[in-house]
């Protein structure tokens, strides 16, 4: 969009999963609405680029609990191809972990899992690294396979936070990417681009964005960022939101990126996943020959992530290729070119991978959530209380938002 409007119904302030479900629903209700987006394209933190003569997916990539994930539906309504294929990283890994070794680290982790739903129905919360079996020889990879679920250490992890997580354990994916079928599903929904919005003004009837490209009025606003720009204030309320400032503030978001190598040539390497070591926190996971693609495909989280995301794409692809060596060969090595990597910490309007709630903080994804004066909105994966940090998540919470507007619209 060209030209902004100068006033609409609804500003929905932000185009990412949340954003592109909560202009479905106002749109099949009949009601104006435009996303106002600071980048130049749709999808936030659902990203497909082509890559390898094929696509890849810079952020999300898996449909979880596929069986019961409302974006099946939508991106098979959208004519997008859902790959019902099981992943690489919930069998067995294809090196480095023999299979008596995979069995017994699997139980460990299905232990921890029991210990904290366990202590989270005490309703006491702390940290979840107190839950993790003491004295472990899996400790060091418990550790990494956490910062791959939530972005960040344990340490830093509710538990009654971890524990709302409803996960079905089935994971499936989309032929043409994740991320181009969320940019897909907003197809004829206005959007106004490069647009980035600095303040909400709500203290009149109406609402008053002040955006990178001039103020729009409207009935309403439907707030879809990620959680660092409400709490550090880059977006700035008027009057403030302490409350919901600190609430996205206990919600932080963690960090996971991606490392990409396409392969070369012929390579005989077992397909499948693998870690590029099993006694280290700073581990790669790595999928090789991800559903059939030629290439490697390596995922980083927490700490361990934000210094490689610090030294820049060739510190990743060094200590990507190190560990590949460790656990494949110097030979495998040389077939590989790399690719890219991700950076979604450094990412401006991103700041990072997805949401987790720090200890005693569970509750702030429904504070977060809640409406202000039936003019304001929130949605986001950091307002879902049992599908945070996934795009479902995202979608659901839009389409709760735009619900709540309209019910309010009503009454
Ligand atoms: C590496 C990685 C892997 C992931 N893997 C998976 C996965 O396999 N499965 C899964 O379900 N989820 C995964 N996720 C998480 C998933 O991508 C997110 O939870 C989801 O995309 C979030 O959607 P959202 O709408 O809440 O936020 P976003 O997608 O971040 O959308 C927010 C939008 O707001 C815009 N914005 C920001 N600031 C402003 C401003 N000031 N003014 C206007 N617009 C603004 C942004 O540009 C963005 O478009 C992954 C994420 C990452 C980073």
């Amino acid at each position: 969009m060209s030209d902004l409007p100068s006033s609409i119904d609804v500003a929905i302030v932000g185009a990412g999963a949340a954003g592109i479900a909560a202009a479905t629903r106002l749109k099949q209700a009949g009601v104006s609405a435009l996303m106002i987006e600071a980048r130049d394209r749709v999808g936030g933190r659902a990203h497909t680029i082509p890559a390898a003569g094929d696509v890849i997916d810079l952020g999300c990539e898996w449909l979880h609990s596929a069986d019961k994930n409302v974006l099946v539906k939508v991106a098979e309504q959208h004519g997008f191809t859902v790959d019902r294929g099981t992943p690489g990283w919930t069998g067995p890994a294809s090196v480095g972990l023999p299979s008596r070794d995979h069995v017994e680290y699997r139980k460990a982790l299905e232990d921890f899992f029991d210990a904290v739903e366990e202590a989270a129905a005490t309703g006491r919360d702390r940290p979840a690294s107190e839950l993790l079996p003491k004295n472990s020889r899996w400790d060091k990879l418990l550790r990494a396979v956490a910062t791959y679920y939530s972005g960040t250490e344990l340490e830093h992890i509710s538990i009654i936070d971890f524990d709302n997580y409803e996960d079905t354990r089935i994971n499936w994916t989309i032929r043409e990417g994740y991320g181009a079928m969320i940019s897909g599903a907003a197809k004829g929904l206005p959007v106004a681009f490069d647009c980035a919005v600095s303040r909400i003004d709500h203290s009149g009837k109406s609402v008053k964005l002040e955006t990178r490209r001039g103020t729009i009025e409207a009935k309403a606003a439907i707030v879809c960022v990620p959680t660092p720009l409400i709490a550090e204030g880059t977006i700035r309320f008027d009057p403030a939101l302490p409350e919901k400032q600190a609430a996205a503030a206990g919600l932080p978001l963690g960090v996971a990126n991606k490392i990409f190598f396409e392969i070369g040539g012929d390579f005989s390497y077992p397909r499948g996943h693998f870690y590029g070591a099993t006694d280290r926190v700073e581990t790669i996971s790595f999928d090789l020959f991800p559903r059939g693609r030629k290439l490697l495909s390596g995922f980083v989280g927490g700490a361990f992530a934000v210094e490689l995301e610090k030294g820049g794409p060739a510190a990743a692809e060094a200590e990507a290729r190190r560990q590949i060596v460790s656990m494949l060969g110097a030979d495998a090595n040389k077939r590989l070119r790399f690719m890219r990597t991700t950076a979604w910490r450094s990412d401006p309007f991103a700041r990072g991978g997805y949401s987790s709630a720090l200890p005693g903080h569970a509750g702030d994804r429904a504070v977060l959530a809640a409406p202000v004066n039936g003019r304001l909105f929130f949605a986001g994966e950091a307002c879902s209380k049992i599908h945070f940090s996934t795009t479902h998540g995202a979608w659901e919470t839009g389409l709760n938002a735009a619900e709540d507007y309209l019910k309010g619209r009503k009454g």
